[in-house]
């Protein structure tokens, strides 16, 4: 016999909604933060340099630069690019806008590419076919923690002398080939918003083995002036030159500080996401409805989305809705960026330019998958699925 569903009446499996993601902050990481709020420094003090390096330490990359949230790394990279009006980056239909839009922030165009029908991964084959004259760039996003194919994007970007950028929000903790995510590209972004793999309240970072590109960051995040306060303290003169058009992006001391505490548990919290995907897909291996995303060989997946795919064009609102009705904070991700209103008014994007990430949008839900899940939290969101599948069978 089938149970009814929680929206048509039914007794629901939670009372409280789960959400699909959420941040672990510990008395030990209050206790950090309360520290530098008892200090002389809450913003440009020792401990941003402190969360650069041990964040370069942990991805393996000389160079880190933290900024105020992982879409003003993005804008960053594309400045320490120089990319300009005239410009093309290639950028995944399959990613949030924030992706495409730092493009835009320089004046550059974004070229959506369609993705890779079982990993919904930026597709290198596509990719090369959209290199032009203009073309700078391509930024790479490792869709729900898992690492494109590098080995691919790298070949194609030095032989057509462009830049690779990587856009790993969601993908801090990953490894490609035992490689950390944050050494695989030109410069690589992080952001850390509370559902991301750490967070700093807000937050972002790119790594970079270029010293050139580290130290243009270092200029644009501080308005674009090459001095920065202590230094200023420290030599004991006013002067500085404001040498470009810069924006205010610093991460305060305080964020800093949560960053430090938080990373000490990225490599515990990593294995925790990856248990969890583990007890998903053994849930679901003989649903014949539904199936994980492909998790390609060779790589370590970081789990910050566990995304379950539809064999066929699901009512896909009605079962938002009837696992939302459970109790189960599900969501999608992505609306393809190319068919958003802004890039269809102003970039001439639209339907049937990218068909692979189109019609995955329509079949793709995300289920919640975070550190502090429980056993029970994991056990009602696979109890849900099977009670809402049940109903539309
Ligand atoms: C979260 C995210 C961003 C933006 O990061 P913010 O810190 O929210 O600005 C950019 N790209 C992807 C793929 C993301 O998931």
């Amino acid at each position: 016999m089938t149970e009814q569903l929680a929206i048509q009446g039914g007794k629901p499996i939670r009372e409280t909604l789960l959400p699909y993601g959420r941040q672990s902050v510990s008395l030990n990481d209050i206790s950090e933060v309360i520290e530098v709020l008892k200090s002389d420094w809450l913003t440009t003090g020792v401990k941003i340099p402190e969360f650069e390096q041990a964040v370069c330490k942990e991805v393996q990359a000389d160079h880190a630069v933290a900024v105020s949230s992982g879409t003003a790394a993005l804008h960053a990279a594309m400045y320490a690019l120089q990319i300009k009006p005239g410009d093309e980056v290639i950028v995944p239909a399959m990613t949030f806008a924030a992706t495409a839009n730092c493009v835009v922030y320089q004046g550059g165009k974004p070229i959506f590419c369609d993705v890779d029908k079982e990993t919904l991964l930026i597709d290198p084959d596509k990719a090369e076919k959209l290199i032009t004259e203009n073309t700078q760039a391509i930024i790479a996003v490792d869709y729900a923690g898992q690492p494109c194919d590098y080995q691919a994007l790298e070949t194609i970007t030095s032989a057509n002398y462009i830049s690779l950028v990587s856009d790993a929000c969601h993908s801090l903790g990953a490894k490609y080939y035992s490689r950390p995510v944050g050494s695989l590209a030109d410069l690589n972004i992080f952001s850390f918003h509370p559902v991301k793999g750490i967070t700093t309240g807000e937050g972002g970072m790119i790594t970079t083995d270029s010293e050139l590109f580290a130290n243009r960051m270092r200029m644009f995040r501080n308005h674009g002036i090459t001095s920065t306060p202590q230094q200023r303290t420290k030599q004991g003169t006013w002067f500085y030159e404001m040498v470009d058009l810069g924006y205010n992006y610093r991460l305060t001391d305080i964020q800093c500080a949560l960053g430090i505490s938080q990373l000490k548990r990225l490599p515990e919290w990593i294995e925790y996401r990856q248990e969890i995907a583990k007890k998903y897909d053994a849930a679901f291996k003989n649903i014949r409805e539904i199936a994980p995303l492909k998790v390609k060989e060779n790589i370590s997946h970081a789990f910050h989305l566990y995304i379950v795919k539809f064999d066929t064009d699901p009512d896909q609102k009605f079962i938002f809705d009837a696992l939302r009705g459970e109790g189960i904070g599900v969501n999608v991700h992505y609306i393809p960026v190319h068919m958003h209103p802004y890039y269809r008014n102003n970039f001439k994007t639209g339907e049937g330019q990218c068909p692979v990430a189109e019609s995955a949008y329509k079949k793709i839900i995300s289920l919640p998958v975070y550190p502090s899940m429980g056993e029970r939290d994991v056990s009602d969101v696979i109890a849900a699925v099977i009670k809402v599948l049940d109903v539309i069978r």
